[in-house]
């Protein structure tokens, strides 16, 4: 189905903050124009929903998550950055992995399987895009993934 990147992503964001967890502020830097997009949307909401509830299980109290969106030549770039606890360098590439957790007893209480983020990458990948993770131990944590862009139209939404 096609449709508008950003109109789908502030929808699932203003869901996220009818939550208001914690505290976390979510903010979001999104293009004005319209961003069309194929996609299965039940598929990439299960994709954002989880890439920002780990975002939050890791921000701490006052965190501010940010989505934002580019577009880079014939592809669109989404980015979640949080502020939270990061991951150390020699596990970033592994969290895509079927149940890889960074740390197993700090995991534990948080919940979850860690199969997440291996769903998700299955889901972008078969979308014709990629995704991967930017993080810094300590200092946060940001999940990108590419979607291919349909012909986008001139204007404003
Ligand atoms: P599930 O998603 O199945 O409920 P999970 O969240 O543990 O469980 P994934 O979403 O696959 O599993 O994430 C794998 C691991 O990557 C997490 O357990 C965590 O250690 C690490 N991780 C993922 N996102 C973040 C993040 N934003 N900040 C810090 N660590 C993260
Ligand atoms: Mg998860």
């Amino acid at each position: 189905r096609e449709i508008d990147l950003v109109e789908f992503l502030d929808g699932i964001i203003e869901r996220f903050e009818m939550l208001e967890k914690e505290n976390i502020v979510l903010s979001r830097s999104f293009p004005d124009s319209v961003i069309p997009v194929q996609l299965d949307t039940d598929k990439m909401t299960q994709v954002l929903d989880n890439i920002i509830s780990n975002a939050m299980k890791y921000s701490p109290e006052g965190g501010t998550i940010t989505a934002s969106v580019t577009i880079i030549g014939r592809k669109v770039k989404v980015s979640i950055s949080d502020e939270g606890v990061g991951i150390p360098k020699n596990n970033v590439s592994k969290i895509f992995d079927r149940f890889f957790r960074v740390d197993r007893a700090r995991s534990r209480d948080l919940g979850g399987t860690g199969l997440g983020l291996a769903i998700a990458k299955e889901i972008v990948l078969a979308h014709g895009g990629d995704i991967w993770a930017e993080s810094e131990w300590g200092q946060g944590t940001t999940i990108h993934f590419t979607l291919p862009l349909r012909k986008v139209k001139e204007g404003q939404r």
